[in-house]
């Protein structure tokens, strides 16, 4: 392809161009890692909190059943007052002793209950500690988070400045360059992202690192005509 203007300074515009549109590449790509960052942020939160939920929850279940063994240990003390209170009215002895067994049946249940209702505090204890160390860990979660998102979002604002910064740098420089020009570079820069232009280093495509044809590079410091690199279909250049 040849072009009109003088290509050397054509080129240097084209560099010019190249150095923008590279950190434009960049600055794009940290954009698009932001989202991802500040739901991981979210789900490390909400990790934290299902912690706190699930010991609260477990706690709660505790207290329920300390409750249920407390009602059941009151029952059983109203059915031995009862039967105490029975024994006077008692006429034969062998009624005596058989309501005499009742109640210490009944007062065996009850010492049992009781050691449950005991090994229920114990464990409602270590729940209770249990929560209050994943209650900790979650507001300590919560403000880390908090300062987490608010520095994503002042580098989100700072790329996002930087880029607008960056376009409006690219409209002037682009004005200067030739159209045909523009659009083959525009072309080989988006089908290869960053660098849509080579050096030539030595021998070689700086880009790709393959050897260049000595035709090839003759071509390119003859100044007279587009050169693309065989190999990586870049836009060749070589500095004098
Ligand atoms: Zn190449």
């Amino acid at each position: 392809m040849t072009i009109k203007a003088d290509i050397k300074e054509q080129f240097s515009k084209l560099i010019d161009l190249q150095s923008v549109d590279s950190e434009i590449f960049d600055l794009k790509f940290q954009k698009e890692d932001f989202p991802r960052k500040l739901e991981e942020i979210d789900q490390v939160l909400a990790g934290k909190k299902t912690g706190m939920d699930a010991a609260e929850s477990a706690l709660k279940q505790l207290q329920v059943e300390k409750g249920e063994k407390e009602n059941e240990l009151a029952s059983g003390e109203e059915r031995i007052k009862k039967h105490e209170g029975e024994l006077a009215l008692i006429k034969t002895n062998k009624e005596y002793s058989v309501m005499l067994e009742q109640i210490e049946s009944v007062k065996a249940d009850v010492s049992l209950i009781e050691e449950k209702i005991i090994e229920a505090l114990d464990k409602i204890e270590l729940v209770q500690s249990k929560c209050a160390e994943e209650k900790k860990a979650f507001e300590e979660e919560v403000k880390k988070s908090d300062a987490e998102r608010s520095l994503i979002r002042s580098e989100e604002k700072k790329v996002s400045d930087r880029l607008s910064e960056l376009s409006r740098k690219r409209g002037a420089l682009i004005g200067a360059i030739e159209g045909k020009l523009l659009s083959m570079y525009e072309r080989v820069l988006e089908n290869r992202g960053k660098h849509a232009l080579s050096k030539i280093n030595g021998e070689m495509c700086e880009e790709c690192n393959m050897r260049l044809r000595p035709q090839v590079i003759n071509e390119v410091r003859s100044h007279k005509k587009l050169v693309i690199c065989e190999n990586c279909s870049r836009i060749l250049y070589a500095e004098d």
